[in-house]
């Protein structure tokens, strides 16, 4: 079975890659697996050099990687652009933080002292999704290179051509063999990989349906995973809120990436106060969209990843208006392209499934709300956790309305973002573990105690 690329805008057929075969990921093994024993006896600061080299060639060759996810999943190119300095922005973190995250940790028992060790603990699989092709691979190599642990990856089968340049990166950052390799894997590969003892966990970030599957593959093998899934955030807007802020935030978390991000404004919940103003801003924003070539710079709507991606939302779009929900701003799949124009849906009830549904394009869901509690209750009113959003010129009040929504980040008048600093992650169904900053390097670490 071949990797097929599609381009998301030309629908061409753009590059092809061959399946990886066994004897392939017998050798990615027993590279990762030499190259953890090598990396037990180096400490973090030894390998933090590489990654800011590695850095350095995600800012000096930006173009060429934003080329790649163009051609491979439609993204915008100066997004990709903005993506490949993004992820080395987790690369220079992690060179500089990382050590001192692994720093021993001291305890006492009965007069003795004991000290808490972070070591690197066998072979990661990174099992990634097409939407950040680069940084959500970043996320997951940059701490366990710090750490020790060798990566392998597997990508989605729709970005291969970035996956293979990314590993051109590792090498030409002068990493060593080993410490990271891409293989072109199905999905029976990966359940195969998952259950050698050289592999000690597996990073995931995709769909609950992977989630599941993943998460059970490790819970039989006995090894640690973290999930990454997906989201329907919540997008809080109180009656004292900046509208027009609130307004460029919302346009902005719902459509950034053609609407295929995790952490994207999925439900705008807004007081009836100031819906009518709102809702003219985002109508105007949404219908005022550049659908054309993401790579002419005046495009500011790619099309989506795939046509099967395109198919899918508007199936969505129809039900959930089989169920009663009403169109606000209207759009929707455009014939004969991957393109989809925005939508607002609106009279969403709780029985409607669409209130229980992630929609990875630009479709926005609108609730208008009579109270705090209110938007509390329709926030919290999905099987889902991942981030959030409150706006108000009260920050107490705007405190107050985040501290009870259940989830795994609320940002206050401004969209959620995921940077290096932060802990990223979900609740419920969006997942458990977390990327990045201090808690992201420690998901796949020993921790252990040393008496002496
Ligand atoms: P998928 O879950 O289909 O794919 C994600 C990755 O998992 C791909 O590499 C895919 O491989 C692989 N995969 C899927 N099923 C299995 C399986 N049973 N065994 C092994 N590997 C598997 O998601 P999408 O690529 O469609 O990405 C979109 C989804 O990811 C959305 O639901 C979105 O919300 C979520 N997401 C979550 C993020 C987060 O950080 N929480 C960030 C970005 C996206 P293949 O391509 O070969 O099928």
């Amino acid at each position: 079975m071949n990797i097929e690329i599609t381009d998301p805008y030309t629908g061409q057929r753009y590059k092809t890659f061959p399946q990886s075969s066994p004897e392939q990921v017998a050798t990615a093994l027993q590279n990762g697996a030499a190259y953890f024993e090598t990396a037990l006896q180096q400490s973090p600061q030894e390998r933090a050099a590489q990654l800011l080299t590695l850095a350095q060639l995600f800012r000096d060759r930006q173009d060429e990687l934003a080329t790649e996810a163009t051609h491979n999943m439609g993204k915008l190119f100066r997004e990709g652009q903005g993506e490949a300095q993004a992820a080395a922005n987790i690369a220079e973190y992690y060179a500089q933080h990382g050590p001192a995250f692994l720093q021993d940790r001291p305890y006492n028992i009965d007069g003795q002292h004991a000290s808490l060790e972070y070591t690197a603990t066998g072979i990661i699989v990174s099992v990634e999704p097409w939407n950040f092709p680069y940084t959500q691979v970043m996320r997951v190599f940059a701490p366990n290179f710090i750490l020790g642990n060798p990566i392998i990856l597997k990508h989605a089968a729709i970005v291969g051509g970035c996956a293979a340049l990314f590993e051109q990166l590792v090498a030409a950052a002068g990493m060593p063999t080993g410490a990271f390799k891409n293989l072109f894997l199905s999905h029976d590969q990966v359940d195969k990989l998952l259950a050698d003892p050289r592999v000690q966990g597996v990073a995931l970030t995709g769909s609950e349906a992977a989630g599941r599957s993943i998460a059970a593959m490790a819970g039989h093998n006995l090894i640690k995973s973290t999930l990454e899934l997906g989201g329907s955030d919540a997008f809080v807007v109180l009656d004292d809120a900046d509208i027009p802020a609130a307004v460029e935030g919302a346009t902005v978390s719902r459509l950034r990436n053609a609407g295929q991000v995790c952490t994207s404004a999925k439900r705008y919940i807004v007081r009836k106060e100031v819906a009518a103003d709102f809702i003219a801003g985002i109508k105007h924003n949404f219908q005022t969209q550049i659908l054309g070539d993401p790579s002419d710079p005046a495009t500011t709507l790619a099309p989506l990843s795939s046509r099967s991606a395109r198919d899918t939302l508007q199936k969505q779009v129809d039900a959930a208006v089989q169920e009663g929900a009403q169109i606000v701003v209207d759009g929707g799949a455009v014939a004969g392209t991957n393109f989809f124009k925005p939508i607002v849906l609106s009279n969403i009830t709780p029985n409607n499934p669409a209130s229980q549904t992630e929609f990875f394009g630009p479709v926005a869901q609108l609730y208008i709300v009579d109270s705090d509690e209110e938007a509390i209750r329709v926030a919290n009113a999905t099987p889902y956790g991942l981030a959030g959003a409150v706006y108000s010129q009260d920050i107490e009040r705007a405190q107050n309305v985040a501290r009870q929504m259940i989830t795994g980040q609320v940002f206050l008048n401004r969209p959620s973002v995921g940077v290096p600093q932060l802990p990223f992650g979900g609740v419920k169904n969006s997942g458990y573990g977390r990327e990045m900053s201090d808690l992201g390097i420690l998901e796949f670490a020993n921790q252990k105690i040393v008496v002496h």
